[in-house]
C-alpha cells in the first residue's frame, strides 16, 4: 500500500507503507533510512556526541525478555544522565548480536565529551547501581558493563547514528515469542530539550538524508512546501504504473498529474479512474465505519438511560 500526497503547487509525492518491524526483510533497509531521517534533526544538535553502550550479564537477560522491563531500564538511564547534568539524551535498544542469542544492549547518545578517568569511573558506577541491585550483582558475581566514547567528527557521528538505528532482530525465528511481545514497542527514547540549531552537517553521500529529513517532516524534499497526505492508502501497484522516481526510504516523486490526460491508448486515463474509484471507496468505507460506531454509541447511550443512567462496564 502507499499514501499519495500533493503540495499546494501540485507536486506529487507518494510514500510506500513500511511495517517497520525489525525482522521484516521487505522493508528493513527503507525503515532504517526513515529511522535515520527521524532521529537526525535532533542528533544534528550534538556538537560533541557522547556514546554509551551498556551491556547486561547473561544471568539477568531472561528477565529482560519483556518490553516493559526494557522501557523501564532505558528510562532509568535517561533520568540518571539528566540528573548528572546532560541536557540531551537518546536511547535505543539492540536486541541481538548474533543469531538466536538474546543479547539486549542499550545504546545511548548524549551531549557528552571528554571525561576525566575518575569522572568516567563514577559514571559507570552510577549506571551499574541504577540498572542492577547490588545484592543481585553480588549473588551472580557479574555486573552491568558500559563503554563510553565521544567525538566531534561528523563522519564518525554519522556512523554511530547509522549503527545505533539499525535493526538487530533480523529473523522472527530467533525468538518468535519475543517478536510478538515487541510488536508496537517504541524503541527510541528521548529526554531533555532538543530545540537547538544544528551543530553539524551531513557530508559526502550522507547528504542524501537531507531530502529524507524534509520528507519525514512532511515537506517537499526540494521546494520545502508542506505535503498534504491522503487519509486513505491505495494499492502500491497504482503508484508503480505512474513512473515513480525513488527518493530513498520508499518515498517517490511522481510526474505532475496530466489534466486532461491525452494518451491515445487511454491507459493513463484508466489508471487515474481506477485510483479515484479506489480512493472514493476507501473513503466511503471509513465514513461508513464512523457512522456505524456513532449509531452503536447512540443505542448504548439509550440503553444506559433506560437502566437509569448507571454506567455498565
Ligand atoms: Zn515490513
Amino acid at each position: 500500500m502507499a499514501i499519495m500526497g500533493v503540495t499546494a503547487t501540485g507536486q506529487r509525492i507518494a510514500k510506500r507503507v513500511c511495517c517497520g518491524r525489525e525482522p521484516c526483510e521487505v522493508c528493513r533497509e527503507q525503515s532504517h533510512q526513515r529511522r535515520i531521517a527521524r532521529v537526525l534533526p535532533n542528533l544534528l544538535q550534538l556538537d560533541w556526541m557522547g556514546y554509551i553502550d551498556i551491556t547486561f550479564p547473561m544471568e539477568v537477560r531472561p528477565l529482560m525478555r519483556n518490553p516493559k522491563v526494557l522501557a523501564l531500564l532505558a528510562k532509568k538511564v535517561r533520568r540518571l544522565l539528566r540528573r548528572r547534568g546532560y541536557r540531551k539524551v537518546y536511547t535505543r535498544w539492540h536486541f541481538f548480536g548474533k543469531p538466536f542469542v538474546y543479547h539486549p544492549h542499550l545504546n545511548v547518545f548524549c551531549d557528552g565529551g571528554y571525561l576525566l578517568p575518575e569522572q568516567l569511573a563514577d559514571l559507570k558506577d552510577a549506571i551499574r547501581r541504577a540498572l542492577l541491585p547490588r545484592s543481585m550483582a553480588k549473588l551472580i558475581d557479574n555486573d552491568v558493563n558500559s563503554h563510553y566514547d565521544y567525538t566531534r567528527d561528523e563522519a564518525r557521528k554519522m556512523n554511530w547514528v547509522k549503527y545505533v538505528t539499525k535493526a538487530t532482530f533480523l529473523d522472527r525465528e530467533w525468538d518468535d515469542q519475543l517478536a510478538s511481545m515487541l510488536y508496537g514497542f517504541r524503541n527510541g527514547g528521548w529526554a531533555g530539550t532538543w530545540n537547538d540549531l544544528p551543530a553539524w552537517k551531513l557530508t559526502g553521500t550522507d547528504k542524501k538524508y537531507n531530502a529524507l529529513i524534509r520528507l519525514a517532516k512532511g515537506l517537499h524534499p526540494v521546494l520545502g512546501e508542506p505535503i498534504k497526505w491522503d487519509s486513505e492508502p491505495i494499492p502500491w501497484v497504482l503508484i508503480l504504473t505512474d513512473n515513480p522516481i525513488h527518493l530513498g526510504g520508499w518515498y517517490y516523486r511522481l510526474p505532475p498529474a496530466r489534466s486532461p490526460p491525452r494518451r491515445l491508448d487511454g491507459l493513463q486515463d484508466e489508471l487515474n479512474r481506477l485510483r479515484e474509484r479506489f480512493q472514493a471507496r476507501a473513503k466511503a468505507r471509513a465514513e461508513g465505519a464512523r457512522a456505524k460506531a456513532a449509531a452503536e454509541a447512540a443505542v448504548e447511550a439509550k440503553y444506559l438511560a433506560q437502566l437509569g443512567g448507571r454506567a455498565v462496564r
